[in-house]
C-alpha cells in the first residue's frame, strides 16, 4: 500500500514532514514507514507540538525517519547515526526552527520538563547546527534518558 504523506499526525504535522531528509532527500521519497513506525511519529509528532506551544514559528524536521539503508547512507557520511538509532524506529527527528528560536533556549526547556510532562528519550542540542534530536522512548530501547549540549 502506497504511504500517504498527507495523512495527519497531529494538529500541525502530517506524515511527510517526518518522511524528509536533508542530506539525502531522494532516500526520504521512498521511505514506506509501518503501522508500528506510524504510530511512533504520532508520539514524536505530539512532542513537537508542545515545543510549538511554548516556542512558536514552525518547526522543520531536517532527518525523520529512516530506514536501514538511509541510516547506513548518513553513517557512512560520517554524520552522528548510531546503528541502533532511534531515527529507525521513527522515535526520532532533528528538527530546526523556521523562525528566530534559539534553540539553546528550546533545550534547556526541555531538559526542564523532559523528565515529568513531556515523555522525551532524549534531547540532544546542536547549537552550532541550528537543530536539535528529539526522541520519544519506545520498549526495546533501554537505556537512560539522556539530555546532551554538542557543541
Ligand atoms: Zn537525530
Amino acid at each position: 500500500m502506497a504511504t500517504d504523506r498527507s495523512a495527519a499526525l497531529s494538529e500541525h504535522y502530517v506524515l511527510g514532514d517526518f518522511l524528509v531528509d536533508e542530506t539525502f532527500p531522494d532516500m526520504a521519497k521512498a521511505l514506506a514507514p509501518s503501522e508500528e513506525v506510524q504510530a511512533n511519529l504520532r508520539r514524536l509528532a505530539g512532542i513537537l507540538e508542545q515545543v510549538e506551544a511554548h516556542f512558536p514559528g514552525g518547526w522543520a524536521v531536517r532527518s525523520g525517519f529512516r530506514d536501514q539503508a538511509l541510516n547506513e547512507a548518513c553513517r557512512e557520511l560520517g554524520l552522528p547515526a548510531s546503528a541502533d538509532s532511534l531515527h529507525l524506529l521513527g522515535c526520532a527527528a532533528d528538527v530546526a526552527p523556521r523562525g528566530e528560536q534559539d534553540v539553546e533556549a528550546v533545550f534547556h526547556w526541555l531538559s526542564e520538563h523532559g523528565h515529568g510532562g513531556l515523555d522525551l528519550q532524549e534531547a540532544v542540542v546542536y547549537p552550532n547546527k541550528g537543530f536539535i534530536h528529539l526522541a520519544v522512548p519506545h520498549p526495546s530501547y533501554d537505556r537512560p534518558r539522556r539530555f546532551i549540549m554538542r557543541v
